[in-house]
Formats: C-alpha cells, sequence, structure tokens
C-alpha cells in the first residue's frame, strides 16, 4: 500500500500528475465543460462527424433493429452481419483482400503483432510509435529494434546489423503526439529491398491524407506495397473499434490466433452500424479535407511566426514544444480560463523534456475560432516567456 502511495506521490512530484475534464456534450468544436462553453482544441475527431444527422440515424436504426451490446466475442456468439459488411468496406476502402476488426486500437496492434511475430522474429520499430505497438511487440516475444524516429539511413543500418531469420518494420502512419509522417515511400522499399514484412498503423491518417481520405500509404502512393494495415475506428471515424487488413491468409491467421481478438467481446451492432456508415462519409469528405488542411497551414505559419516551436508537419496534429512539464500544465490552465481546451501532454506519453501543448485541429474550426486562440496564445506564450 504505501510503496503505491509513495509511486503516486513520486508522479505528483514531477509535475505528471494528470485528471479528467468531464464532458457535457457532444464532441464538437465547442464543448461543455463545467457548465462553460470552451473551444476545443485537443479532439481526434477530425472531420468533425461526432454530431452527424445521417450517422445518428443509421445508429438508432441498428440499436433498434440489434438491441444493445454484442452478447459474445467474435468466434462465439458475437459476429453480426454487420461485422462481415464493415469488414469487406474496410478491405476495399483500404484496397485489401481482407479485413477484421477488433475492439479497440489497442487492441489490434497487440493482437496482430503478437500472433504475427514470436521469438523468432525480429521488428524494427520507430522510436516514437504508439504505445499499443509497442506493447504488442513486448507480447510477441520478438527481439525488439528500436529506429530513430523516421532515420531511414538508421533503420538501414539496424537491419544491417540485427536482420534475423522473420522481420517485420512496423511504424505509424501519422505520429499521434508529433503530427509528422512516417516516410512510407522509403519503408515499403526497404521492406521489398530486404525481404521484410512492413505494418503500417494509420489511426491518425485515415480520414484525413490520402485519396478519398484512405490514408497515409495512399498519400505516399504505396497501399499496395504495405503488408498490414491497422487502423481505428474511433478518431476520424466517429465509433470505436480497431481494424487490420492485408492479405487474405494473413488476416485468416490473425483471426485465428490473435488473443486480443479471440477472448474479447465483440464489438455492439450500434457501433459497427456508426463506422460501416461512416466509411461513405468520409470518402465523400474532400470539402472537409480541404478546409482542414487550409486552416492547419495558416495556423502553423501564424504560430511560426510568433515564435513558437511547430515541427515541420502538414497534419490536424501541431505540436508547441514548451518542454518542462510543469509550464507547459501552467499554460493550457490558462487557456482553459479563456475557454481553450489544449492537452498538455507530458511524459511518459512523449520523451522527458518535450512536453507539449498537443493542438488537433477539426473540420469544423473556423479561422475566427482559431483567430481568438493565435491572440491566447501570443499573452500567454509572452507570460510564460516561451515566445
Ligand atoms: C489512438 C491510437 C491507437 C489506439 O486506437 P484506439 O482505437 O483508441 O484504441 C493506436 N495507434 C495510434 C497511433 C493511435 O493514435
Amino acid at each position: 500500500m504505501d510503496k503505491i502511495k509513495e509511486k503516486l506521490e513520486n508522479i505528483k512530484s514531477k509535475g505528471l500528475y494528470r485528471n479528467f475534464k468531464y464532458l457535457q456534450s457532444c464532441q464538437k468544436s465547442r464543448v461543455t465543460i463545467d457548465g462553460s462553453e470552451i473551444l476545443l482544441l485537443g479532439s481526434n475527431n477530425y472531420l468533425g462527424l461526432s454530431d452527424n444527422l445521417l450517422l445518428k440515424e443509421a445508429s438508432k436504426n441498428a440499436i433498434d433493429k440489434y438491441g444493445l451490446g454484442a452478447g459474445g466475442s467474435r468466434l462465439t456468439t458475437g459476429t453480426y452481419d454487420l461485422n462481415k459488411k464493415l469488414e469487406e468496406k474496410i478491405a476495399s476502402f483500404k484496397n485489401t483482400e481482407s479485413a477484421l476488426t477488433f475492439s479497440t486500437g489497442y487492441m489490434a496492434n497487440a493482437g496482430v503483432i503478437s500472433s504475427l511475430c514470436d521469438r523468432k522474429w525480429v521488428i524494427f520499430s520507430d522510436k516514437l510509435n504508439h504505445a499499443s505497438i509497442i506493447d504488442g511487440c513486448t507480447l510477441s516475444g520478438a527481439k525488439l529494434v528500436r529506429y530513430k524516429h523516421c532515420h531511414m539511413d538508421d533503420l538501414r543500418n539496424k537491419i544491417e546489423i540485427h536482420k534475423g531469420e522473420y522481420n517485420l518494420i512496423v511504424t505509424d502512419g501519422v505520429f499521434s503526439m508529433d503530427g509528422d509522417l512516417a516516410p512510407l515511400d522509403e519503408i515499403a522499399s526497404i521492406g521489398k529491398e530486404h525481404n521484410i514484412l512492413t505494418m503500417v498503423d494509420d489511426a491518425h491518417g485515415l480520414g484525413v491524407l490520402g485519396k478519398n481520405g484512405s490514408g497515409t500509404p495512399s498519400h505516399f502512393n504505396v497501399s499496395s506495397e504495405i503488408d498490414i494495415h491497422v487502423g481505428t475506428l474511433s478518431k476520424a471515424i466517429p465509433s470505436i473499434g480497431g481494424y487490420v487488413a492485408g492479405k487474405k491468409h494473413i488476416i485468416d491467421y490473425i483471426k485465428n490466433s490473435a488473443r486480443s481478438f479471440i477472448f474479447s467481446t465483440g464489438l455492439p451492432p450500434v457501433n459497427l452500424a456508426t463506422a460501416l456508415e461512416s466509411i461513405d462519409i468520409v470518402k465523400n469528405s474532400d470539402e472537409k479535407r480541404k478546409h482542414l488542411l487550409n486552416l492547419v497551414s495558416w495556423f502553423k505559419e501564424n504560430l511560426i511566426q510568433l515564435g513558437f516551436q511547430v515541427p515541420n508537419t502538414c497534419t490536424p496534429i501541431i505540436p508547441i514544444i514548451i518542454g518542462d512539464p510543469n509550464i507547459c500544465t501552467k499554460f493550457s490552465e490558462y487557456l482553459l480560463e479563456e475557454g481553450i481546451y489544449v492537452n498538455a501532454i507530458r511524459p511518459p506519453t512523449v520523451p522527458k523534456n518535450t512536453s507539449r501543448l498537443r493542438i488537433s485541429l477539426m473540420a469544423t474550426h473556423t479561422y475566427e475560432d482559431l483567430e481568438y486562440v493565435i491572440d491566447k496564445l501570443k499573452y500567454y506564450g509572452n507570460k510564460l516567456n516561451i515566445i
């Protein structure tokens, strides 16, 4: 007991203690927190589909037809005709032979990697890959070789040194805390050159990048060269669940061996219906994507002009690097007082000394919204001696 109290105190003393903010409304560009209306600048709901009327209608209809809950794991009673439709739709959207849904994206990564790889494998993983990828690698028992973030020379070097009999290269498509893109064109060609399986987790790319929003591999024109596509149904797609897509025999094997797939209840029909209906809407959202990416470049330009440290990215994830976790938290608290909700991201989510405000934009934001934000960032950036 005392040991746990001590650990908790340790987290607090380092400025790393985290707490909830309770949303009392739909996740739109404005949300209600503590009864006040707040401008939301931290959501993964990039296309603003969480209150889409067609989707809400489809979801209500699914509840009327299928009721609530899934009632079983996928290989027992927890598979619905909606699963088949959704999995076929995902496969076609990702341009693969087959797809399989998991209960979350986290479980997809954990299950896919640990079912495909074992002690005989070597996994080459970007240093900034999502925690669920790292946990999947650990679960698999494979030898884990982490290469420098997006550093292809380092990847080549490490392949020379560590390549084994069976190998996997795994990367985020869009990095969740930095917003930059993995060089998937080079990763695909390195994979081909060395006969290594490639896997991309595109949680933040789906719906935002590529043809019809089909993701980062499409953005780089290498969709068919990536062997394993993982992603989530809970970001641009406003539902819950994860997916893996790829060649039929790979997906079939995962279905028969991934423990996070087999030993967990399937997705409730309502969530399947939401995701299914979302994909068509996402495909037809070119206007939204265009507006979103225009907002991103306008906003970033303004931040850089003010002197903030902003990495060079083209996605709606815009980190403002602060460094110190306490200053970062203070900054986000000031912003909240001004009616702006931005997440202060601190270790262990990001490396030490890189605490940051992680801003994410939505297609439902306006230039007027962002002018207000720029104004407040300037004021508090000066006050906290960051710019
Ligand atoms: C959010 C996220 C996940 C997890 O997906 P969930 O569906 O939320 O469990 C996996 N990978 C990346 C890169 C993510 O950002």
